[in-house]
């Protein structure tokens, strides 16, 4: 993937200055947000595949905006530009989600491009890797469309292709999400890994044994804030009686 496409996006009617500012925060924070090489840009992808309709309906309007600006750094398109439909988001996410799980389980993923849409294959020059030297060093390709739909799945299939054996699924039995795996990452989030090591917690230790440690805690904290004489003063707090069904 290139690292040096990019995405041009106009909003009409408003003031020049302040439609062009907000384009550059926009595809800053889209730079930063969707990342430029293809372990983060797999990682975005993986978050986006997750969005249903519903969530998509849920976002305020500048995170709608936000997502407009990331969509079309994702799939690099350039030139006018505006959020399409909701739906036609959330079918395309769902779309590549059954996709990327597909490939994850039988390691094939056909992908079908909407018909009537031009395919290019675009030839540049690799990103220079020393700094300083601006020399040609060789070419490298990618394809692209004037289609958004087109776009964002060939996109899609290229970072698939790149980064695809980190897909894992996440071990949080609840879960069940897939992501893109970092070092040795089991987990799709921090909420899902502490959510799992809360469960093994409850687990180990009965529900006294877990207040115990926890007073044990306060006790040694408090002697080390305020010294012995405070924590010795700290009592047991009363256990609250359940309440009968
Ligand atoms: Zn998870």
């Amino acid at each position: 993937m290139s690292l040096l496409k990019r995405s041009t996006i106009v909003v009409t009617q408003r003031e020049p200055s302040e439609i062009l500012q907000e384009a550059i925060a926009g595809f800053s924070q889209a730079t930063r947000r969707v990342g430029s090489d293809d372990r983060k840009r797999l990682s975005w992808l993986l978050e986006f595949v997750y969005l249903s309709e519903e969530k998509l309906a849920e976002l305020s309007e500048s995170e709608k905006a936000q997502l407009c600006f990331d969509l079309a750094y994702f799939a690099n398109i350039s030139g006018q530009w505006e959020l399409p439909p909701l739906e036609e988001i959330a079918s395309l996410a769902s779309e590549i989600r059954n996709g990327i799980d597909r490939l994850r389980r039988t390691r094939r993923w056909v992908i079908e491009l909407p018909k009537d849409s031009i395919i290019e294959r675009i030839i540049e020059p690799r990103p220079k890797r020393r700094a300083g030297h601006i020399r040609l060093d060789g070419y490298h390709s990618f394809y692209g469309s004037d289609d958004f739909r087109t776009s964002f799945l060939l996109c899609a299939a290229d970072t698939a292709e790149a980064e695809g054996t980190r897909i894992r699924v996440c071990a949080q039995k609840d879960c069940g999400r897939m992501f893109a795996r970092h070092r040795r990452a089991r987990y799709c989030s921090s909420r899902c890994s502490q959510k799992e090591r809360d469960l093994r917690f409850r687990k180990r230790f009965t529900k006294t044994e877990r207040r115990e440690r926890r007073q044990r805690y306060y006790k040694n904290r408090m002697a080390k804030l305020h010294g012995p004489a405070v924590a010795s003063k700290v009592k047991p707090r009363p256990v609250k009686p359940t309440p009968r069904k």
